[in-house]
């Protein structure tokens, strides 16, 4: 078993890393002063800069299909990369993507969805979570009914994730009734000209999602994405995109957070000695280290079941399970590793702290994964002895 990186995985690895250091991290301070006055911690500008500045060494779409000008890294690529982007609190993604159902349209939606999107002129959101349906994403009431040739879509969405700023969405209603999830949920897109309007949701992180109102909006046929009847499939191949790959960016920031808590325990000082002498003190460092460098490896072992083909669900379950649970108590240690100074603005482990707790919540609860891992297991669709065969 082999478990080094390649020379090309090494190199677009440490491209990201200097990237981050060089580009990312001096804006740190800046973007807490920004964030923690309302501001978004990047303009569209910024961010727009930054993407361009990538993209002239070729970092642009980086999942994106090479015939639409992307990178199309494999999953393994991707996830090492994430990592890297993790070690700051910035919040940067790479130009050049679109959501993966977008590819999923026909060619007149391509022109009109996809290839801005992917240019970075469009910008989307992704609906299905309501009100009354969340981890449940079979009970969602939103409708649409047929009139002539149109559709006219009714309901409420909440917590989405861009929701302000997209000017469209791709929205989950029901065409349906009596066959519901299984056949009766569709996928529209909906410009937000076309009459939906959001509401902003103030939350305890910098992500500022929204709720989407739908009062008897009307689309044409034609904003149909996919097949009438189909939509669940899509919504859950969409959740399904990339699971590893938010646990992945936990990955750099527990790196950046465990160093911030190695360099204070060796320099702070109590009863006249180092902290870092401290057996207490210790076991934590020791604990999360342990813990990071499991994380690492059930990331790269989901994406690499993904690059191999397989049936990666129930790892991407564990990854993010694991991700979610260990990436908070590491950043809690580091907190107590540092005392008073840890709870203060001063230090940006409190945004990491605010942040992580997120990744217990989106994209399937950790009780969500906790259930699909317990049934794969009680129904024997997953072996206790893992994919070694
Ligand atoms: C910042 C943020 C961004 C988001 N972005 C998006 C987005 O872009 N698009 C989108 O559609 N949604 C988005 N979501 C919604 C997110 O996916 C849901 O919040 C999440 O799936 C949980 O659903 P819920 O909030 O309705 O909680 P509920 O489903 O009501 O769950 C409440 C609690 O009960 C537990 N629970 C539920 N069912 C079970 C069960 N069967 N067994 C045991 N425990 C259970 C849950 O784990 C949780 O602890 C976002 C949420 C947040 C907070």
């Amino acid at each position: 078993m082999d478990f080094s990186l390649s020379t090309e995985e090494r190199e677009v690895r440490d491209w990201v890393r200097t990237f981050v250091q060089r580009e990312l991290v001096p804006r740190e301070q800046d973007v807490l002063r920004r964030e923690r006055a309302g501001e978004p911690g990047l303009t569209g500008e910024e961010l727009t800069e930054l993407r361009l500045k990538a993209k002239e060494s070729g970092f642009w779409g980086v999942q994106t299909p090479e015939e639409y000008g992307g990178m199309g890294l494999s999953a393994v690529m991707t996830a090492l990369l994430e990592a890297e982007l993790g070690r700051t609190f910035v919040q940067f993604s790479f130009g050049g993507s679109a959501d993966n159902i977008l590819f999923h349209a026909n060619e007149e939606q391509k022109q009109r969805y996809l290839l801005p999107t992917i240019a970075g002129e469009r910008k989307s959101c992704f609906a299905i979570t309501e009100p009354g349906a969340g981890s449940d994403a079979k009970a969602i009431r939103a409708s649409a009914r047929k009139d002539g040739s149109d559709w006219i879509i009714n309901g409420e969405k909440t917590f989405i994730t861009g929701g302000n700023e997209a000017d469209f969405t791709m929205v989950f209603a029901i065409t349906d009734q009596e066959k519901g999830a299984d056949g009766g949920v569709t996928c529209f897109l909906v410009d937000r000209d076309m009459g939906w309007r959001s509401e902003y949701i103030d939350t305890m992180g910098e992500w500022g999602p929204a709720a989407l109102v739908f009062e008897d909006v009307r689309v044409p046929e034609s904003q149909v994405l996919g097949e009438v009847g189909q939509g669940f499939a899509l919504a859950m191949q969409w959740i399904g995109r990339g699971r590893y790959l938010l646990p992945a960016r936990a990955i750099g920031s527990c790196e950046r957070l465990i160093s911030m808590a190695i360099e204070h325990a060796n320099t702070r000082e109590t009863f006249g000695a180092l902290i870092a002498e401290r057996q207490a003190i210790q076991w934590m460092i020791a604990d999360s280290g342990v813990e990071l460098e499991a994380l690492r490896w059930l990331v790269l072992h989901a994406a690499w079941q993904v690059d191999s083909g397989m049936d990666s669900r129930h790892a991407q379950s564990v990854a993010k399970l694991y991700g979610g649970t260990k990436a908070n108590e590491i950043v809690d240690r580091v907190m107590q590793i540092h005392g008073g100074m840890g709870y203060t603005r001063e230090l940006p482990i409190e945004r990491w702290y605010r942040e992580l707790r997120l990744l217990r919540i989106y994209e399937g609860t950790d009780e969500i994964q906790r259930r699909t891992i317990a049934r794969n297991l009680l129904k024997g669709h997953v072996k206790v002895s893992g994919s070694l065969g």
